[in-house]
């Protein structure tokens, strides 16, 4: 029963931290769980399990992150080129999506690893070639669970993190900062990038 031990690898890691987050004076929260490449092959009921325990358990205390002004801008990038047709789209004005999308197909990856079903990045509307008639590309995460496949659209780094971090078995998340901000405000989205939206609540 492989996802018995990844229960006990969250339930380990995080979960009683947690879940007896109340009794810690804060520093609980701080604690990162396992990272997400540790995570493998959760299934589908850890998952849910997750879900669930996120809506119950009590959120950590945000802590704030530390400023930092010296932070380099990136470099904006202003060209894509396709992963399914190998064409070149370019962006005049640069796009923070493209500057992004590196850390966000890391993070997609992570997230496919950790769990036992399919997730993938779709970049396709971000090409010019693969879909002319797109006004606003932007990132979708495909996720089939049960032979069933949803997509959400308009995925963003931030939903990336946000489920990384979840799949940690984490009950907060970590900002750019440092900071920690609990997850539960965003459960719903949570399980909607999941693919387990409205029958779950
Ligand atoms: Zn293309």
């Amino acid at each position: 029963m492989p996802w018995i031990m990844a229960l006990i690898a969250v339930l380990g890691a995080a979960g009683i931290l947690g879940i007896t987050g109340r009794t810690h004076d804060g520093a609980g929260s701080g604690v990162r769980g396992v990272s997400l490449r540790e995570m493998k092959s959760m299934s589908e009921k850890t998952v849910d399990w997750l879900l669930a325990r996120l809506k119950v358990a009590e959120p950590p205390e945000p802590v704030m992150g530390a400023m930092c002004y010296d932070m380099a801008m990136p470099m904006m990038v202003d060209e894509y080129v396709c992963v399914v047709c190998g064409e070149k789209t370019v962006y005049p004005d640069g796009s923070w999506m493209l500057t992004e999308l590196p850390e966000c197909r890391s993070l997609a990856e992570g997230i496919d690893e950790a769990v036992d079903f399919d997730v993938h990045l779709v970049e396709t509307s971000l090409c010019s070639h693969c879909e002319p008639d797109v006004t606003s590309p932007a990132l979708a995460l495909s996720v089939t669970r049960d032979d069933e496949t949803s997509i959400s659209n308009a995925v963003s780094r931030f939903d990336l993190v946000i489920l990384s971090s979840f799949l940690e078995g984490r009950l907060a998340y970590t900002g750019d900062f440092g900071d920690e901000t609990p997850l539960l405000p965003h459960v719903a989205r949570i399980a909607e990038l999941l693919g387990a939206g409205e029958e779950s609540e």
